[in-house]
């Protein structure tokens, strides 16, 4: 545990450090859970975005993407059942006065119980080699049928008690687990209450005529609500999906994990609109193609786990969610939900309007099924930041800390040195910056010696160095330098922009899909 607290530490220093990620108004102390994109940050925010909007949207005929308000109509969140349900239970320790979701205490109990599983199957593997299975070895091996059995009566009587509303049953669970709060030790509790997780605000000039409204918390109801008009004009054919990316707000109750949990926040949504009685298959279909996309990136393949919902929303016949291993353990990263016709009928209930599909070769109309992928952009960012900061140890004894992001995404493609600061070299280098800053984000660097500027573009995530050297005012040559290998060769500087294109290009790493 306390090697991963350091990682993510190192983490959050490193995104400040290297300009990645500010707390926001950090001059007058910060504001809670709330954070600022720095230049690189912002620049590996926007790529990561478009890695998105070209695999889903631009690779997709079927799929378009629009740009909805975040104030939006306020009975939208009456009918989306936000108001009425948009809840997290919340419990406060009367000793520590800390405030907890009374759902993610109980989950953390059942983690816990889940890591004495792990360990037994650690031990086994050790104790029985090569011919140990793991499949018989869970689902025969008593004390882990126990643990197990044990997380599955806690999270099963949990669903039912917070789908019942029974608070009360929420609290006397915690309480018979002897759940204690993880910074004092107290087991001294308030009841269960719900918190809608809505932020308010008001449109209007005056306080009598003023409209309640709230921010959006989710993007999600901007493209129900647009349904028919982007259907229409752009005459779609079902199944088709509308998506979109844009900042989403919730006043998060714990939000103690940096920009895993924000109360500003960005999303990437897509809505898949299909035939009722099709979405078994759709669910399938985006589950995979979904995962296929994460694995593109090359952040290795057992950092990813689908957690399917036991509990269901209101709104969904089918759950699941694509999980990361961060560094504090494996949370959602994506959201993948079956939601049925239950936002597009509520809508319709809401505003009286009709937002039914007809269909040409069934010859009749229907209100379609929804099938939603839906990913936090600042959770990707975080999943991609920490799974690339490592430290290495050289040979030479020493170590180098470097950001081994995938090109694709890095903020900067290349850095252009000179090697010294005289003879004429400065003069080429910046002709280079010059000559690539049309197609890639490039950046000049000419201050200290040429090794630490490589360990500090190391460090800043920049996959090429490229030397301007003496031999250079010779053959018109540099040495390109690969950030992960340290590899270094001698090219051409004409031949620079196919090399590193060949790296970076999204078309590249897109059809490793
Ligand atoms: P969680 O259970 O972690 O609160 P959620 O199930 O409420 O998340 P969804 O409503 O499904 O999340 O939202 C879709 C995605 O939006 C999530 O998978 C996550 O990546 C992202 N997301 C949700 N809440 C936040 C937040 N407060 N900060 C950053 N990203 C968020």
């Amino acid at each position: 545990m306390a090697k991963q607290e350091d990682k993510f530490k190192k983490v959050i220093s490193h995104a400040k450090e290297y300009g990645y990620v500010f707390q926001s108004s950090e001059i007058y102390d910060g504001l809670s859970a709330i954070y600022d994109y720095a230049q690189n940050g912002v620049e590996l925010k926007k790529n990561i975005r478009d890695y998105w909007w070209k695999a889903m949207v631009q690779m997709h005929d079927n799929i378009v993407g629009i740009d909805s308000a975040i104030f939006m109509h306020p009975t939208i969140w009456k009918a989306s059942g936000h108001v009425d349900a948009f809840n997290d239970p919340l419990i406060d320790n009367k000793d520590s006065k800390k405030r907890y979701r009374a759902d993610v205490l109980i989950e953390d109990y059942c983690a816990k119980i889940e890591t004495k599983i792990n360990k037994e199957i650690k031990k086994a593997t050790k104790r029985f080699g090569d011919s140990f299975n793991k499949d018989e070895f869970i689902t025969t091996n008593t004390r882990v049928l126990g643990y197990q059995e044990k997380i599955d009566t806690i999270l099963s009587r949990m669903g039912k008690s917070l789908e019942k509303e029974d608070l009360a049953d929420v609290k006397s669970l915690i309480e018979e687990l002897e759940i204690a709060c993880p910074l004092s030790g107290s087991k001294n509790w308030t009841d269960v209450k719900q918190f809608n997780l809505m932020f308010g605000t008001k449109l209007g000039a005056s306080a009598e005529s003023a409209m309640d409204l709230y921010l959006r918390p989710e993007t999600a109801q901007g493209i129900f609500v647009n349904f028919l008009n982007v259907q229409k004009t752009g005459r779609m054919k079902i199944p088709f999906g509308i998506a979109q990316t844009g900042k989403a707000f919730r006043n998060e109750i714990v939000a103690r994990q940096f920009i895993f949990r924000m109360r500003e926040f960005e999303q990437m949504e897509m809505q898949f609109f299909i035939k009722p009685g099709t979405q078994k298959e759709w669910f399938e279909k985006w589950k995979e193609t979904r995962l296929k996309w994460h694995l593109s990136l090359g952040l290795g393949e057992d950092n990813y786990r689908f957690h399917d919902h036991e509990k269901l929303a209101h709104y969904a016949d089918a759950a699941t969610d694509i999980e990361f291993k961060f560094p504090f353990g494996f949370k959602e990263l994506e959201g993948i939900h079956s939601r049925t016709d239950f936002d597009l009928s509520q809508h319709e209930k809401f505003s009286g309007k009709k937002l039914q599909y007809f269909d040409h070769e069934e010859n009749k109309s229907y209100t379609p099924y929804v099938l939603e992928t839906s990913i936090g952009l600042d959770r990707m960012f975080l999943a991609v930041f920490s799974n690339s900061l490592v430290e290495e140890e050289l040979e030479n004894g020493t170590t180098r800390t470097v950001l081994k992001l995938p090109a694709v995404l890095a903020p900067n493609k290349a850095a252009i040195l000179p090697l010294v600061k005289k003879d004429g070299l400065p003069a080429i280098a910046k002709k280079i910056v010059e000559d690539l800053k049309w197609d890639f984000n490039v950046v000049y660097d000419e201050k200290d010696a040429v090794g630490r500027r490589y360990r500090r573009q190391d460090a800043n995530g920049t996959p090429f160095c490229i030397t301007v050297d003496h031999d250079t005012l010779e053959n018109n040559t540099v040495t390109i330098r690969y950030r992960d290998t340290m590899e270094q060769s001698r090219v051409k500087i004409e031949d620079l922009r196919d090399i590193i294109k060949q790296e970076v290009d999204v078309k590249n790493w897109l059809m490793k899909m």
